[in-house]
């Protein structure tokens, strides 16, 4: 299992079953991605969860939320809707998008949910082990922190 990350807590948000649901779970993504661990990762996330709400929006049913938990080495995405399985779409369009979603996530799958089913993915965020000490702390540039964080390491 991954690490928790002490950076970013997982986040949640409600998505509407329409056309606009893909587009705002990418927005959520850039959002709340972790700044820490996850902005290699920010693409590939922002794609697997246009298709992930896409895919439950067409073949599970309302209410559809998109879930995002930093996992140090990996972001686990999760669009729970309130249908069953959508793994086995009949038509070809659902089932391209799957063979997509499994080229590009790092692993997917789907979890039985209380308020229907949990549509998941993970992708790698590339991020290096923590030391054996623990998180190495952010070192800011001089002045108090101001809550916004846009000196990341240079890569
Ligand atoms: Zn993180």
């Amino acid at each position: 299992m991954c690490p928790m990350c002490v950076v970013t807590p997982d986040a949640r948000t409600s998505l509407p079953a329409t056309v606009e649901a893909p587009q705002q779970a990418r927005a959520f993504v850039s959002e709340v991605v972790c700044p820490e661990h996850g902005a290699l990762a920010e693409d590939a996330a922002r794609l697997l969860v246009s298709e992930l709400v896409t895919h439950a929006a067409v073949y599970g049913a309302p209410p559809l939320s998109l879930q995002i938990g930093c996992g140090v080495h990996e972001l686990r995405l999760e669009v729970r809707h309130g249908g069953s399985s959508v793994l086995e779409p009949a038509d070809p369009d659902g089932q391209l998008r799957l063979l997509l979603i499994d080229k590009i996530a790092r692993d997917h799958g789907e979890s039985p949910d209380p308020e229907g089913t949990v549509l998941w993915c993970t992708v790698s965020t590339g991020a290096l082990p923590e030391s054996p000490e623990g998180p190495t702390p952010v070192r800011s540039s001089g002045g108090p922190r101001a809550g916004k964080d846009d000196e990341g390491p240079h890569l």
